[in-house]
């Protein structure tokens, strides 16, 4: 390791179900292969706070101590052998999915569902879910997993390449065509993100439901319409606003069993839904009949496989605003209170961003 790289760094380490601080950790030593990334910014996403309070424990993390965070950007630093990619001092981004790489699905780029997730975490790893994140000064990951990042993207601000990328991911499983209609349900920051990447495909009408200050920032950031859920039945208002018809593709963002059937509520006949929040295993009810008579198509969307380049491209293109949803920026030092300002949703906080 060069000499002006630490032997420990401040990290922040989850000791146990909801308790989150930062101590002195040794710095990550490189595998063949890897990279090592001073970590400049990494967001708090909605999955942090479920794997914080232990909601997937066992295996998001498989034990305790853990260092989360998966959303990230910063500098490299040092290089295994043989990385011909990547140069110290260049800024990236990073993916958090490694598949195993051999696995039928791995093979034809479905790495985010790589078949050897249940037997090995050792060949197939999501790193800040199933191995090491980054709430900490430097991470280490495969060169595959970096992307370079132009200077005009702030790391504040590739924080969101992470969602972004799932976004992308959702409106190409969901074929968003020009002319669309498309439903954001949730306008969090993966509702908000895609609602603009369905713009950038062509979506014309996009009707966004929620509730909260949220709603302003879904207008500012090009909404044609949007649902308070607190005032209406958003299905109903959906529909109203489509003259009876229905969507075209509903985004269901929000991560609730609500969500989902305001999703089903929502679609036109033949319609799509893309289910992209987590319901943090939660059982939903849903009428199924909806989905047989109306042949309406379910995708699930999970990850970001093969999305990160173009994502980068959209939004040093301008075609989706990253900046606008950075809400707040913390120092490592005031983590428990950024996870604890998020949870709340205190002030219709967005993307809470860790700088390091
Ligand atoms: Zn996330
Ligand atoms: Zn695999």
């Amino acid at each position: 390791m060069p000499n002006h790289i630490p032997h420990l760094m401040r990290a922040a380490v989850t000791r146990d179900w909801n308790n989150i601080s930062v101590e002195q950790v040794p710095v990550p030593k490189l595998e063949p292969g890897e990279v090592l990334v001073r970590v400049g910014a990494c967001g708090i996403c909605g999955t942090d706070l479920k794997i914080l309070a232990g909601v997937y424990q066992g295996y998001w993390p498989p034990s305790l101590p853990f260092i989360q965070g998966h959303e990230w950007a910063g500098t490299v630093v040092d290089l295994g052998d043989s990385i011909t990619d990547l140069q110290v001092g260049d800024r990236v981004v990073a993916e958090n999915h490694k598949g195993c790489g051999v696995c039928a699905n791995c093979r034809s780029g479905r790495y985010n569902l790589c078949e050897s997730v249940a037997t090995d975490n050792t060949v197939h790893k999501i790193y800040g879910h199933s191995a090491q994140g980054a709430f900490a000064e430097y991470a280490a990951r495969p060169v595959g997993l970096l992307h370079k990042l132009p200077d005009i993207v702030s790391f504040e601000e590739a924080t969101i390449v992470n969602q972004g990328a799932l976004g992308l991911h959702a409106i190409r499983r969901c074929s968003i065509e020009p002319g669309d209609t498309v439903a954001i349900i949730g306008p969090g920051l993966i509702g908000l993100v895609t609602m603009q990447l369905a713009r950038a495909f062509g979506a014309t009408r996009i009707i966004v439901s929620g509730y909260g200050p949220r709603l302003d920032l879904a207008r500012e950031l090009g909404a044609d319409d949007v649902i308070d859920i607190s005032k209406n039945d958003p299905a109903e208002r959906f529909r109203t606003l489509t003259n009876g018809r229905g969507v075209d593709c509903a985004f269901e963002c929000a991560g609730t069993p609500a969500a989902v059937n305001t999703a089903l509520g929502c679609v036109k006949r033949g319609g799509r839904i893309g289910l992209i929040g987590l319901s943090g295993n939660k059982p939903v009810e849903i009428n199924s009949d909806r989905l047989t008579l109306d042949e309406i198509d379910v995708f699930g969307v999970r990850s970001s496989p093969n999305s990160y380049p173009e994502l980068i491209n959209l939004i040093t293109a301008g075609k989706v605003n990253v900046g606008k949803l950075v809400s707040r920026v913390y120092p490592l030092e005031r983590i428990a209170e950024a996870f604890e300002t998020f949870r709340k949703r205190e002030s219709g906080a967005i993307r809470m961003v860790i700088r390091l």
